[in-house]
């Protein structure tokens, strides 16, 4: 039954079925076959059909009466026909196949005393491992499918070619998600899906995924799950056309079914300005599912800094407002990419985020401060900022979260030497991050 494993896994390789066959006689292969019908373009090149023509021609002989078949999977009606047809000896098989297979599953060909004289059905022979090999294999087709399937652009939004953007990690492509409502969302996805942990990157306005980029070698080299999900209207998710589509309540909907979809849990929060209060909220929907937070140049309670509600009130009002710069002047370590920062508001149009964000500020529900008490007292949150943020000075920062949690300890509330895009800056602490967040 290994060698008939070793054949299946070979159709699977091939795009076919994984189902494969051998004949022994007299303690020795005499036939094989794996399932071929796509690559013969032939409906009856079952694996068992391939494996008694050869045994047959091997042997010299249609008739196989001291033979027996091993076969992954149980028969269908055609190939329990054939093995009658050649009186095979003794037919042993794995998985049983409950919708057409014909040893017993769906009829017993092999039971009917009026055509079968000899064949002895062994059933359930290495099944599970059997099994496995088919789901695997119809998952991973599933997948693919769904991968390949077309993301339509929807008339109300616009979208980049994917060819505009270089450089950071492929995305996955979701429009499967109820709130999206056809939309097509960027999500990066990398690392093992049984990870210990999983670090679920949130930015915010203006930016995209590929501001945790210098974090994510860290990450992959613990062993870890990186989840990168670009909001709609940033990056390289599809853009709606009205700032309207916005609000903070909807942006926290798609996050919390795109958790759901992909059954996260052990989730690490890393939010970035709003993308922290999103995150936290959709933590707050789901709190079994989120083991801890690192919230990095986000505003925690009460009214923000004037330069900050100034800043993203420019970017809404002015339609040529120079994003990559804008982003350089409140944090220099967004100057080496500039580009990065202007393509996905480069076109025409493409600015309905923008527009709409400091409503969507406006909106954001309240952190969730019980939560953000127990993590810290689990010591499973770090609260980090820039020393040189020009949005979020560094001692209202500090002061704003000293208020809305005042028993966070010092070694909590971190600073670091840069501006506003710590995550740009964050490489060097991912390795800490890694072994203060461990499970
Ligand atoms: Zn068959």
């Amino acid at each position: 039954m290994r060698a008939a494993l070793e054949l299946a896994r070979a159709a699977a390789q091939a795009g076919e079925v994984p189902v494969g066959a051998i004949i022994v006689k007299d303690g020795a292969i005499v036939g094989q076959g794996r399932n071929a019908p796509v690559a013969q373009g032939d409906p009856t090149a079952h694996a068992e059909v391939l494996a008694l023509r050869d045994a047959a021609a091997r042997l010299g002989n249609y008739r196989l009466d001291d033979c027996t078949l091993y076969v992954t999977l149980e028969p269908c009606t055609m190939c329990s026909g054939a093995m009658l047809h050649a009186r095979l000896g003794r037919v042993v098989y794995g998985a049983a196949e409950p919708r057409t297979g014909a040893a017993g599953s769906v009829l017993d060909v092999f039971a009917l005393p009026q055509i079968n004289h000899h064949t002895q059905v062994t059933r359930g022979v290495l099944a599970g491992e059997c099994a496995a090999l088919m789901s695997d294999f119809f998952r991973t087709r599933r997948a693919e499918q769904r991968a390949a399937q077309p993301h339509p652009l929807k008339d109300t939004a616009l979208r980049h070619a994917d060819s505009t953007f270089g450089g950071f990690a492929q995305p996955q492509w979701r429009s499967d998600l109820p709130a999206l409502a056809g939309l097509r969302l960027a999500v990066v996805d990398e690392g093992p899906h049984d990870a210990p942990l999983t670090w679920l990157c949130l930015h915010g306005s203006p930016s995209w995924g590929q501001l945790f980029q210098p974090m994510l070698p860290g990450w992959l080299q613990a062993g870890h799950r990186v989840m990168v999900p670009d909001l709609p209207g940033f990056g390289r998710s599809d853009q709606p056309k009205k700032e309207k589509a916005h609000s903070a309540a909807w942006h926290v909907q798609v996050l919390r079914e795109l958790v759901l979809a992909l059954d996260l849990r052990s989730i690490v929060l890393v939010g970035h300005d709003d993308g922290a209060r999103l995150g936290l909220a959709v933590a707050q929907a789901e709190p079994a599912r989120f083991c801890g937070a690192w919230l990095m140049n986000a505003w925690p309670a009460g009214p923000a800094p004037d330069a900050c509600v100034q800043w993203f009130a420019q970017a809404a009002r002015k339609p040529s407002w120079p994003v990559g710069r804008a982003m350089h002047e409140v944090g220099e370590e967004a100057g080496a990419q500039p580009q990065a920062w202007n393509l996905p508001f480069s076109q025409p149009g493409h600015r309905a985020a923008l527009q709409a964000w400091p409503r969507v500020q406006a909106e954001m529900p309240p952190l969730p401060m019980a939560l953000l008490a127990q993590w810290s007292q689990q010591q499973r949150l770090w609260v980090q900022g820039g020393e040189h943020d020009a949005l979020m000075p560094a001692p209202a920062w500090r002061q704003a979260w000293l208020q809305a949690l005042p028993q966070l300890p010092p070694a909590q509330l971190r600073l670091s030497p840069c501006g506003h895009w710590v995550p740009l800056c964050a490489a060097g602490m991912v390795a800490d991050a890694v072994e203060y967040f461990r499970p």
